[in-house]
């Protein structure tokens, strides 16, 4: 086993570890601590924007980008946070431009800015154009900056470490984090006085999913083992436009372009359902929208999946704008955009809940605020609840900027107090060397892959865009008795040098772990709100659930408990588009 110390350990290299990193390594010793390479992480496939109201296209104002954002999140985000991303969102872009984020331009020479659903101007009355981007391959871009930045400011990387725990002190305060060498093998403990947790999102645990393969919550399942609780989780978001079939994304940017959704019949059928907005309706909308052509039987050809067509954009628009969106379609579907619409289904993309945060992303314990020290979370990994019920595109890159830096500030602060940085117990690693010898020896006759792939399409199946008690319950129940045949797992790879086995056996454990609280959830909260839509309870019901869920794992089962949600500028109001 071996030992580092560090002033900070960051684990996750996406965009708001990086970020994060940035800062604290101005003036403190930091280390990120990643599964992937840095610039393999998730953020790098983000496409379409990072959205600011930098005003160059047209009139903007924050005040505008926080209204559509509060409405995005079916009221159920909270406003402090929601103010400050909205306020700080052109801060950080400049930033982003000044650290070297190569961003498409205007004829002038300003950033380029697009449209995107849920995004309009003057409080939700005509369209707006508030998406910075780089062609579509906005986090690409910007995770190369930040992760060229930080090397050069002398972050200490740590890639390819596997993270199977979080140390936390006689006095409860996090000192560290435990984890496994991918690539040589061996058990690794960090010492640090402050630990960020910026492990990204978890759709993995959905068959059809736009996420990596990385993307597998194991952030979420730290702290739900350290008997902490998770927010929100029963809110997942299904991005409308997945490729058929894999759910691969073609971005919201290819609608903010001009692209629209038809149906078996050539309908442009976003009219009967937000004749308004159309295809740039919230992903909420979109989604359920399209969900509701497949079911009722008009996909094309009556199967799973509905058009989204580009055509008319022409070809020089579709190859400066979408590029990427033209390789993939071709590589996945063998579809030319050019000359064919693009087949299309809903695809599990984003989660809305997560690690429990304040605005200054110290983690929080409980409904009444209280803090863990020295624990900080940001990114999608975090709720500090910027996207409530629903995310609008282009908020997350951003949220992850923001929070991300606004976590290194936090962490700055906190570290120039000094904390004590007591001698970690000699048993501090203990937990994390059964666990892993336990797996390495394992003779049971349970596959992780089955397993794995068993969950995937019950999620897929039964925690989907629609939703009801019956089928929830039904996914719970396969929970429970898949989380038993996990412990029964044997391993066909008994190597310690990149055993890819053993990693995706921990990372199932990590969904199994963080999936229950999300069916938990779903089951309690008998309302509809944003991506969470049950049939059985197709209204919002402000009067009972306009509050956030927090989950924590007891034993064998998960307890709820729950606080309100903060409002300063905007009172609820119906949605419509
Ligand atoms: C296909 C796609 C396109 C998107 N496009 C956009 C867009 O255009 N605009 C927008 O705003 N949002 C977009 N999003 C969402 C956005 O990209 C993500 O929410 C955001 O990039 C997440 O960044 P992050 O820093 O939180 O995590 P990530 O970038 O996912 O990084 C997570 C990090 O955690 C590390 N990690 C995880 N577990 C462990 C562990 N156990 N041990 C060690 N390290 C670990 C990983 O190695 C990785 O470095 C898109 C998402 C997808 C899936």
């Amino acid at each position: 086993m071996e030992f580092h110390r560090h002033d900070v350990v960051i684990v996750g290299a996406g965009l708001a570890g990086l970020f994060a990193g940035l800062y604290t390594s101005r003036e403190f010793d930091t280390a990120v601590v990643s599964k992937v390479y840095p610039i393999r992480s998730h953020s790098g496939a983000a496409q379409g924007g990072c959205a600011a109201s930098l005003g160059n296209m047209m009139e903007d104002r924050w005040e505008w980008h926080m209204y559509d954002t509060v409405r995005g999140s079916d009221y159920l985000g909270d406003q402090d946070a929601q103010e400050i991303v909205c306020r700080e969102a052109p801060l950080v872009i400049y930033e982003c431009e000044h650290l070297g984020v190569p961003f498409s331009r205007t004829p002038e020479g300003k950033i380029s800015q697009r449209p995107f659903g849920g995004h309009f101007s003057d409080f939700g009355k005509g369209p707006q154009k508030r998406a910075c981007h780089a062609a579509d391959r906005t986090g690409h871009v910007q995770l190369h900056t930040l992760y060229e930045t930080c090397v050069k400011q002398d972050v200490r990387f740590y890639s390819e470490f596997f993270t199977l725990q979080l140390i936390f002190a006689e006095n409860g305060a996090c000192r560290g984090i435990v984890a496994w060498d991918l690539r040589r093998g061996g058990m690794h403990v960090f010492h640090a006085k402050a630990v960020l947790l910026a492990t990204g999102g978890y759709a993995r645990a959905w068959k059809v999913t736009s996420n990596s393969h990385a993307n597998t919550g194991d952030g979420l399942s730290l702290v739900l083992r350290s008997g902490l609780p998770l927010e929100d989780m029963e809110f997942v978001q299904f991005h409308p436009t997945g490729l058929y079939p894999s759910g691969i994304l073609v971005t919201e940017g290819a609608r903010g372009e001009g692209g629209y959704l038809l149906n078996d019949k050539a309908e442009r059928f976003m009219e009967r359902y937000a004749p308004q907005k159309m295809e740039l309706a919230p992903r909420d909308v979109v989604s359920r929208s399209i969900q509701t052509e497949i079911d009722e039987g008009r996909g094309i050809g009556g199967k799973n999946f509905v058009h989204l067509d580009v055509r008319h954009l022409g070809e020089a628009k579709i190859m400066e704008a979408l590029p990427q969106i033209h390789e993939l379609a071709l590589k996945f579907t063998g579809v030319d955009c050019l000359k064919e619409p693009i087949p299309i289904l809903p695809t599990a993309h984003y989660s809305m809940g997560g690690i429990p945060t304040n605005t200054q992303t110290q983690v929080l314990k409980n409904s009444a605020g209280d803090i863990v020290e020295g624990l900080f979370a940001a990114g999608e990994c975090a709720c500090v609840s910027t996207h409530g019920a629903n995310r609008l595109g282009t908020n997350s890159t951003l949220e992850c900027c923001v929070f991300g830096r606004r976590a290194g500030i936090s962490m700055l602060k906190y570290l120039r107090e000094d904390p004590c940085l007591p001698d970690l117990p000699q048993d501090a690693a203990d937990q994390s060397i059964e666990r892993v010898e336990g797996l390495l020896e394992s003779k049971g006759s349970e596959s992780a892959a089955q397993i794995r792939e068993i969950l995937q399409s019950t999620m897929t199946e039964k925690m989907g865009i629609f939703r009801r008690e019956e089928t929830m319950k039904e996914c719970l129940a396969k929970i429970k008795e898949l989380q038993e045949r996990y412990k029964k797992i044997g391993l066909q790879d008994r190597g310690r040098v990149f055993n890819t086995e053993l990693m995706e056996a921990i990372e199932l454990g990590s969904m199994l772990d963080f999936v229950e609280p999300i069916v938990v959830g779903a089951i309690a909260r008998k309302e509809s709100r944003g991506a969470h839509f049950r049939k059985d309870y197709p209204k919002r019901d402000d009067q009972n659930w306009l509050k956030h869920t927090l989950a924590w794992k007891e034993g064998d089962s998960i307890r709820l408990d729950f606080k309100p949600v903060v409002i300063t500028r905007f009172q609820p109001e119906e949605r419509k588009y």
